[in-house]
C-alpha cells in the first residue's frame, strides 16, 4: 500500500516521529533515558538505535529483566535514581573528555594507572614528561607536538586517578549488589611511610555462580591492630558496599 500511494509517504513518517519520541514511562519500565535523543539503558548504558518502545522494551527484556523485575514500586524508583545518579556522574567524564581529544585523555589516563599502581607520587609525572619529550626529540622529532599536548600536570592526574578509584568501586559496588553470598578476608599490613593499614578483600557469588574477588579497601589503623579498629573497618566497609550481615 505504502508503495502504490505517493501521499502515504509523508504522512506515514508523521506518526511515526511521533511514536519516535522518548516517553517519560520507559524510565520506570525499561530503565532506559534520554541523552541527546538517544535512548540509552541505565544498567548497561548502551543505547538502542530506535527511538521505538518495541526497541526499549525488548532491550530490557533480553538482557536486564531476569535481574530487574523483582524490583517494584518504591525499589524500582531507587534503582532507576541510583543508576541515572551513576550514569550523570560518568557523563562528566565524557564531557571533559569531549573537550579535550580522547588519545591524549587515554594517554594520560595510562600514565596516573601507572603511578598509582606503582605508588608513586603524582608529582613523579613531571619526570614521566620529560623522559617523553627526550625520547620523541630523539625518536621521532615530528611528533614533540602531539607529545606536548598530554596533560600531565599533578592536578590532572589527581583527577584520573580519582576518576579510575571511582569507577572500580562502582564496578565492584554493582557486582555486590548481585551477592547472595559473600565472604570477608582481612590482610594487614603497612604502607611507604611505615603506617599499619588494614586490607580488606570480597569474594562474592551471585545468582548465577559468577565470582567477584576484589580488594574493597584500606583503612589506616591508628595504633595497634586492636579489634576495635578492625571492627570499625569492616562495618564501614559493608556499609560502603551495602552488603548485608547475613549473607
Ligand atoms: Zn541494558
Amino acid at each position: 500500500m505504502a508503495s502504490g500511494s505517493k501521499d502515504a509517504g509523508p504522512k506515514k513518517r508523521r506518526v511515526t516521529e511521533e511514536l519516535r519520541h522518548f516517553q517519560d514511562g520507559w524510565n520506570m519500565n525499561y530503565f532506559f533515558v534520554e541523552f541527546k535523543t538517544k535512548p540509552i539503558c541505565l544498567i548497561c548504558n548502551n543505547s538502542v538505535s530506535v527511538t521505538k518502545e518495541y526497541s526499549t522494551k525488548r532491550h530490557y527484556e533480553a538482557k536486564h529483566a531476569n535481574k530487574f523485575d523483582k524490583y517494584k514500586g518504591q525499589f524500582r524508583q531507587d534503582q532507576v535514581s541510583d543508576l541515572k545518579r551513576k550514569l550523570s556522574a560518568q557523563r562528566q567524564i565524557f564531557t571533559r573528555a569531549d573537550q579535550e581529544s580522547t588519545c591524549y585523555i587515554k594517554a594520560s589516563y595510562a600514565v596516573a594507572m601507572i603511578l598509582a599502581k606503582k605508588s608513586k607520587p603524582y608529582s613523579d609525572d613531571e619526570i614521566v614528561k620529560e623522559c617523553l619529550e627526550r625520547v620523541v626529540e630523539i625518536l621521532c622529532p615530528e611528533k614533540k607536538k602531539d607529545f606536548s599536548k598530554i596533560c600531565l600536570s599533578r592536578q590532572t592526574i589527581t583527577r584520573r586517578v580519582d576518576d579510575i578509584g571511582k569507577h572500580i568501586e562502582d564496578n565492584l559496588k554493582n557486582r555486590a549488589s548481585e551477592f547472595i553470598f559473600y565472604a570477608l578476608a582481612l590482610d594487614e599490613s603497612t604502607d611507604i611511610t611505615d603506617t599499619a593499614k588494614v586490607a580488606i578483600f570480597v569474594r562474592g557469588v551471585d545468582a548465577h555462580f559468577n565470582k567477584t574477588e576484589k580488594l574493597a579497601a584500606l583503612y589506616p589503623l591508628k595504633d595497634t591492630t586492636c579489634s576495635r579498629d578492625l571492627l570499625g573497618a569492616v562495618t564501614a566497609t559493608l556499609n560502603r558496599f551495602s552488603l548485608q550481615l547475613d549473607n
